[in-house]
């Protein structure tokens, strides 16, 4: 850690403005893990888009027993069930 209060922990930009961040939310978010607006914006759009592609398989419970059979259809690889996305 260095004694500079202006710094993204995340990308290193040393030009963080309190008035770059959004709202009192983003501000807050910033004290507790030092990621910029851009950064945090980023990062919160990677956590939704990682739900959806690491839901778990109904009938097996794993993340990565998907296989598209030949109807375009996901099956699960372990016990050939039709998946619904
Ligand atoms: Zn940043
Ligand atoms: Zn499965």
């Amino acid at each position: 850690m260095t004694s500079s209060k202006s710094n993204c922990g995340q990308c290193g930009s040393d030009k963080v403005k309190p008035e770059d961040f959004a709202d009192e939310l983003s501000r807050k978010e910033y004290s507790i893990s030092l990621m910029c607006q851009r950064c945090q914006d980023v990062f919160f759009a990677d956590v939704e888009d990682d739900g959806t592609e690491e839901m778990a398989c109904p009938h097996c419970g794993s993340f990565s027993c998907y296989e598209v059979s030949d109807d375009d259809k996901l099956r699960c690889a372990f016990t050939g069930k039709e998946v619904d996305e």
